[in-house]
């Protein structure tokens, strides 16, 4: 599997990008989030993105969604992608929707489907199977555990308190990607401190202060991990 890490911000910077994160198996790939300028990351990243045909949105919040029609362009046209799925929680996929009928007729209507999700309802894109579950930020807001060569990512999106109060299980989780912005950092760090094996992903970084104190990782825009 690899992960990489093509935004880890959350409002663009200098050094980083909105966040989007694409996760390959040896087929497929998929990406989760797409905030403001992912497309011109993608490029950057100089990964192979003619076999992106799946997108994830975790919630309707701009710096996860706002590079959507950027990079529906960019795989239509220069990738030759016929049809690009994209899946979100109800009230993501109606946002993307009416930004999506702002670009007519740059984006064609057959050119993208778009599926809303559901906490529990597996997803399953070729070897790939991708688990939604709640994560309680907005009404409708998911994140996703994806599994492939016996592998479990999760990424969470942006997270409350109230996902942690629910203890979600994390024991058999490889990589963590979670984005503790809403979360006082001691209580998220407390909480996955209990998990002595999880490798954690911290983001978007702008937000954290006390780095230094923290074991888990702080990746930055371009990093890929293969494992
Ligand atoms: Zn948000
Ligand atoms: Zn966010």
């Amino acid at each position: 599997m690899k992960i990489c890490f093509l935004g880890t911000g959350s409002f663009p910077t200098a050094n980083r990008n909105s966040q989007g994160i694409l996760l390959q198996s040896k087929d497929t790939s998929v990406l989760v989030d797409c905030g403001e300028g992912i497309q011109r990351q993608l490029l950057k990243s100089g990964i192979e993105y003619k076999n992106l045909k799946h997108i994830f949105i975790t919630h309707e919040h701009m710096d996860h969604i706002d590079g959507i029609t950027g990079l529906l362009a960019l795989l239509i046209y220069q990738g030759q992608i016929d049809q690009v799925h994209i899946y979100g929680p109800s009230d993501a996929i109606k946002v993307i929707q009416a930004k999506i009928d702002s670009c007519r007729p740059i984006i064609s209507k057959d050119s993208y489907h778009l599926h809303t999700a559901q906490a529990s309802k597996p997803i399953i894109i070729s070897e790939m199977i991708i688990i939604p579950f709640d994560t309680y930020h907005t009404n409708t807001s998911l994140g996703y555990v994806l599994m492939a060569e016996n592998k479990k990512i999760m990424c969470t999106g942006d997270i409350e308190l109230k996902w942690l109060e629910h203890k979600p299980d994390l024991g058999r989780i490889d990589k963590l990607i979670v984005d503790g912005a809403h979360v006082g950092m001691k209580t998220l760090t407390t909480y996955l401190n209990t998990y002595e094996n999880l490798e954690v992903y911290l983001l978007p970084v702008n937000y954290h202060n006390s780095q230094n104190d923290i074991r888990f990782r702080i990746p930055n825009d371009l990093d890929i991990i293969e494992f």
